[in-house]
């Protein structure tokens, strides 16, 4: 049984509001770019919230005295205007920072109530061997604000609202796939835009990589057609009602 068709909510290329909560600047881009520019090809608006500061991402391409925060910013705007996203929102909280889901949970609860979005895309927190302690936190604080957004007992406001359905990426459990094949080169330049990050001497090996699982993604979508080639991207797409007491969420 298919819930989402059960109770007629949109595909996740149908929505037409989508608030994407990456835990550092450029999460997103590696998970969703090319989801996420077609989206907005299709007149989508895309928020983005990004959890923390970016701070222990520096790297050789850095110097060890330069205000990593600040140009994380400044990737991060960069990143956005590539794939076509109309809103950026820093919560700022220090990169691998001492913050607690529940810290998390109370910023998100409010933004999700004023943005009202059909869906929410975030990382996967049960991808088996994810060690990363934001990564794990977002994706769960995201996961229960899908639960709590409507519940004015425990945060009191006029203005309660239920996210109807919420997309992981960076899943092992995926089963939504989308072709982003067309939007390839643009992914790449989006995630590119992560200067700060990304395109030192091991960058070649990351690209190959990126493209090799996409690649894999899309042949195990497209197996009833041998030879099937092109680049896609997978997601995990849950209704709120899968996120709670429902053993069969991993297999939906
Ligand atoms: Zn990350």
């Amino acid at each position: 049984m298919n819930i989402a068709e059960v109770l007629g909510l949109p595909q996740l290329l149908q929505v037409k509001k989508i608030v994407c909560v990456e835990p550092h600047p450029d999460d997103n881009e590696v998970g969703a770019a090319g989801t996420l520019r077609e989206l907005a090809l299709r007149g989508c608006e895309i928020v983005y919230i990004t959890v923390t500061d970016g701070r222990a991402g520096g790297s050789s391409r850095v110097p060890q005295t330069a205000d990593i925060v600040q140009i994380r910013k400044k990737e991060r705007a960069e990143a956005g205007r590539i794939v076509g996203v109309s809103k950026q929102i820093a919560l700022d909280f220090p990169d691998m920072g001492d913050y607690t889901e529940q810290d998390l949970l109370a910023k998100l609860i409010p933004i999700i109530r004023e943005e009202r979005p059909d869906m929410l895309l975030t990382v996967d927190p049960w991808m088996p061997y994810e060690a990363h302690p934001d990564h794990i936190k977002t994706g769960k604080a995201v996961a229960a604000a899908m639960l709590f957004s409507a519940n004015t007992f425990l945060y009191p406001d006029a203005n309660p609202y239920t996210v109807p359905q919420i997309a992981f990426y960076a899943t092992a459990h995926p089963n939504t796939y989308i072709d982003v094949t067309p939007h390839w080169q643009r992914k790449i330049e989006a995630i590119l835009a992560h200067e700060s990050q990304f395109g030192d001497a091991q960058w070649p090996m990351l690209q190959m990589y990126l493209e090799y699982h996409a690649s894999q993604l899309y042949a195990t979508w497209k197996q009833a057609t041998p030879g099937a080639e092109g680049y896609a991207e997978a997601f995990k797409v849950l209704t709120g009602q899968q996120l709670h007491f429902f053993p069969a969420a991993l297999h939906s």
